[in-house]
Parts: C-alpha cells; structure tokens; sequence
C-alpha cells in the first residue's frame, strides 16, 4: 500500500523521468512530399536541409537529402517506398546518416544503416557515428610496413600487400573475384585483424555463399557483414560501403587492425549513376555524373595505417571492380586503378585454363606491399615473377611450332612447375613460412623434375610435414622473418624428403 511518506516505485521512477526530459522548445523543419517515384521524393519547404541531412517521413522511413534546390530538394528512400506519397510530411531530424558500431557487430549480418538481416536482435552498442566520415589526416598516418597476410601464394609472394594499403582485385564476371577476396577473409582465422564484408547490389545468393564460406572456414565471430544486395532500395546501395567503412574504421580508430572487402564498386558507379540520372544531375563520361571520382576517392582513403600516436591500428580495403572483356581502360576500372596502391588483375583465359586464382602477373601489382614483405619471402620470390612473364610468351610462342632447344624446354618446363605451384584451392590458405619454404625449394631445384600435377598433393601435406620435420627451421622463420644458409638448407632438406616419400609412396601404390 503507498503512504504519502513513503512514495510507490513507479513515482520515483516517473519522478526521476521528468527530472531527466528536456523541456526546452525543439524546433523541427518540416517539410511536403511533392512527387515520389523510383525511390526518390521531391520535397518542398525544407530550404535550410543539408546534403546528406537525414529525413523521416511520415511512415517512420528514412532517406537522406541527395541534392538540393532552391525551392525543392531530392531525397534519396532509403526503406521501402510504397507507403509514401505526394502530400505527406517529412520532418528534418536535424542529424545526419550513422551507423552504429562497436564489437556488438561481430558476427552479425546488417543492412547499411546497421539493423539486422540475420533474425536476431538489434546490436546493442552505445556509439553511433556517420558514414561518411573525413579520412584521416596526412600528419596522423604511418608507413605501411605490416604484411597482410592473405594465404594465397601468388598474392603474398609477388603482389604482397600491407595493412593500410588499398589494393584492387579487377576482373570480368566470374573470373573468382569474390573467392580471392573471401580468401584474405578466411585467413584471418588465427590473426588479429577484423573483417567487415560489404556486398553492393549482389543477388542474394552470392551474398549467402560468402556468408556460409566464412562461417565453415574462418571465423564469423569477427567478421561483419554489411549487405546492400541487389533487393535493397538504391538509396541503401549507395550507402553500404560509407556504412562498411565507418564500422571498420571504429576498429582501426581503437588500435585494431581491420580489412574491408567491398564487392563491388561497379554496382556501386551504376548506383551512384542511377540516382544521379534520377535527380537530374548532368551526366558526364559514360552518362556517371562528375563527381564519381571523388566519390570513390573520398571513400578509399579512409583506409590508412595510424600513426603510433594515434594508437597504430590499420584499415585494409580490398574493392572489388567487375570489367567487361578484360578492359581496364574503361572509365570505372582506370579510375579505382589511380585510386587505389595496386591492383589484382583476373583474367578469363587463365580461370578458364584452372589456372586458379587466374592472376595475370604482368598486369597486377602492388604498389606499397613490398616493404611490408617479410625478407625472407622477397630473398625467395626474387626471380619466381619475372620467370613466370617470360614463361608465359614463350609458351605462346612454343605452340606454333615444336620446340627443338633444351634451354627453352627447361625454361617452360620451370614455367609449368611455377604455374602449378600457383595455383591454388579455394580456403587453403598456406603460412608464410610454408610459403617460404615453397619458394625456397624451388628456386634451391629441389622440385625439379617433379610433374606438375603432384604439386597439389605436395602443398596439402607440406604444411604438416613442416611441422613434424622441421619445427624449428619453421619457428626462426615466424620469429626473425629472415632466411639464413642454415635455415633454408634444413627447410630444402625436409621438402626433398617429402617428395622422397610421394615418390615411395607414389611407387608402392
Ligand atoms: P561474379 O562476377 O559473379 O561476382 P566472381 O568474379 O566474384 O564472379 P567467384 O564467384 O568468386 O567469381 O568465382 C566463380 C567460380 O569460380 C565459383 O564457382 C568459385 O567456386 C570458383 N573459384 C574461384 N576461385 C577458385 C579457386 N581458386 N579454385 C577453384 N575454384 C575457384
Ligand atoms: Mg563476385
């Protein structure tokens, strides 16, 4: 029973509820829908709104001001459009487009603005922040000098890439761009960087087979998945990788190292284009608007290496770029290309050959990854790259005729060998230091006279074999990241005696 003396819970708690409410007027731009259509609302009475100011409408959906007049602005639905029409009220939130961020986000599937796709609850994280978001300043980054290490030979060998670079996996369809990318994903199983996945205009089903991938072979629990796919509104496209980027750069900002794949920045262009055809704006090259250079740019180069004094974390972007019959010159690719340190080129010929990941050698590159690579893997892939170019003109050459010269033969024959060696399964990321020991063989002739296709049988069971023959070689590696005489004559020791077994047991079967 409540005496005046001694006050029910519910009147503290409604008491202490007063006490906190702001009482002070709050003014609230309100503005009219004019014409909707195809996701965009002209809206008038709102002259103060500014670009990229968030707007509710009257149903609760969001949208974003897109470019603005002077009598009427156009605003970008960012939620299911069908319930609003000409007439209805948008009110000016004063705030603009944020995402919420922070580790709740881990192992969670979300759509740009940050709410679940995956059936559970909303992320419960205190902070929110906006997308976009300026990069960081000159002053406050570092040299790149960590590796990022992706499990894929042909990558951490010649195309090595270090945290805070921006490197550009190219290619036309199907061609295994994602594959590569969902790789460097999967092999940051055992390391400590986090991994934000953005899908941009991807059908469903590619978004779900990136999704399950990770979670059978890596480890979902610290990775973050931001779809924007094919379904979602234009406006929620567009905003998915300024969303991917503000949660990574969360990580980067608190001294972690993070890595965000954007799959891919095409769809996004055409995105980009779409609402700029629809809100009027001139059209320039291949009918993008002007600005989607900057877009592109302002976006990427949030991704950086901090300095120590900013607490030294790192943010690594991977874009994905889609071509058409392998033209790099085209307006999107050739601007992603100047925008990024490097790219990866995939080519169709090669994926088709399976010769998988069909990376074309002589057109990738990276452009700061080399100083983040461990000396011991430069000392052994010095001659590998150059090796395998000549490789690939003399074969061209070879097919027109019968080759006659032992020094030709022996070169393609060590072309085939590297080629195989290259080549690579899906999730079977190799260590650095079996990479290394990889290298090391070859290049010491250990695989000589090997058949190529006894390469894949040797690269599955080295990784173990190392292990059991020589630990301590493997250590010396991962500890100091160089290569003495001693260290590889012992890791050329152990590979010989694999392939001794192969050969035995090869033999007795
Ligand atoms: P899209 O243009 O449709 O996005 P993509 O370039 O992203 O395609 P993926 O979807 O990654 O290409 O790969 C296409 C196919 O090639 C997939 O079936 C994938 O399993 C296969 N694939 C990719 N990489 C490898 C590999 N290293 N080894 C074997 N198969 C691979
Ligand atoms: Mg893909």
């Amino acid at each position: 029973m409540t005496t005046p003396d001694a006050p029910s819970d519910w009147l503290v708690r409604s008491r202490a509820a007063l006490d906190r409410a702001r009482l002070a007027p709050e003014a609230l731009a309100v503005g009219r829908v004019e014409r909707i259509a195809d996701g965009i609302a002209q809206v008038s009475g709102l002259p103060d709104a500014a670009m990229g100011a968030l707007l509710r409408f009257e149903g609760g959906e969001l949208g974003f001001a897109h470019s603005l007049g002077p009598e009427e602005i156009d605003v970008v639905i960012c939620d299911d459009g069908s319930r609003i029409g000409a007439g209805q009220r948008v009110t000016d939130t004063g705030g603009v487009l944020e995402v919420p961020v922070g580790d709740a986000l881990l192992g969670r599937v979300v759509d740009p603005l940050g709410r679940p796709l995956d059936g559970g609850d909303d992320p419960e994280t205190d902070m929110r922040l906006p997308v976009e978001r300026p990069a960081p300043a000159i002053i406050d980054r570092a040299e790149v000098t960590e590796p990022l290490e992706t499990g894929v030979l042909v990558v951490d060998s010649l195309f090595s890439l270090g945290r805070g670079q921006r490197e550009l996996i190219v290619g036309d369809r199907a061609t295994g761009k994602t594959s590569l990318a969902v790789d460097a994903i999967v092999n940051q199983k055992d390391s400590d960087v986090i991994c934000v996945y953005v899908a941009v205009g991807q059908p469903a089903a590619a978004v779900q087979r990136v999704i399950e991938a990770v979670r059978s072979h890596g480890a979902p629990e610290r990775c973050i998945f931001v779809v924007g796919g094919a379904s979602a509104s234009p406006g929620l496209q567009w905003i998915a990788p300024f969303a991917g980027m503000t949660m990574a750069e969360h990580f980067r900002d608190a001294g972690q190292h993070a890595l965000i794949v954007i799959d891919d920045l095409t769809r996004h262009a055409a995105t980009h284009r779409e609402l700029a055809l629809l809100t009027h704006e001139p059209p320039g090259r291949e009918a993008y608007p002007g600005d989607i250079f900057y877009l592109h740019a302002r976006l990427l180069e949030r991704a950086a290496k901090l300095a120590p004094e900013r607490g030294g974390g790192s943010l690594t972007a991977l874009p994905i770029a889609e071509t058409d019959a392998g033209s790099l010159s085209a307006y999107i690719p050739t601007n992603l290309i100047s925008i990024t340190d490097g790219q990866i080129v995939l080519d169709t010929a090669l994926f088709a050959a399976n010769h998988r990941p069909a990376v074309d050698v002589g057109l990738s590159v990276s452009r700061v990854g080399g100083k983040a690579q461990w000396p011991a893997l430069r000392q052994v892939s010095g001659r590998v790259r150059l090796d395998y170019a000549q490789f690939q003109e003399l074969e061209m050459f070879s097919r027109f005729g019968g080759v006659t010269n032992d020094r030709v033969r022996q070169q393609l024959d060590r072309g085939r060998r590297i080629r195989s060696l290259l080549t690579q399964p899906k999730f079977a990321g190799l260590g650095m230091e079996v990479q290394v020991a990889l290298l090391a063989a070859h290049a010491d002739g250990a695989l000589d006279g090997m058949p190529p296709e006894r390469m894949a049988t040797l690269r599955a069971r080295l990784p173990g074999w190392l292990r059991s023959h020589a630990a301590s070689a493997m250590d010396s590696i991962r500890d100091t990241r160089r290569l003495d005489a001693q260290t590889r004559a012992a890791l050329s020791e152990a590979v010989v005696a694999l392939v001794r077994d192969m050969d035995g047991k090869g033999g007795a079967s």
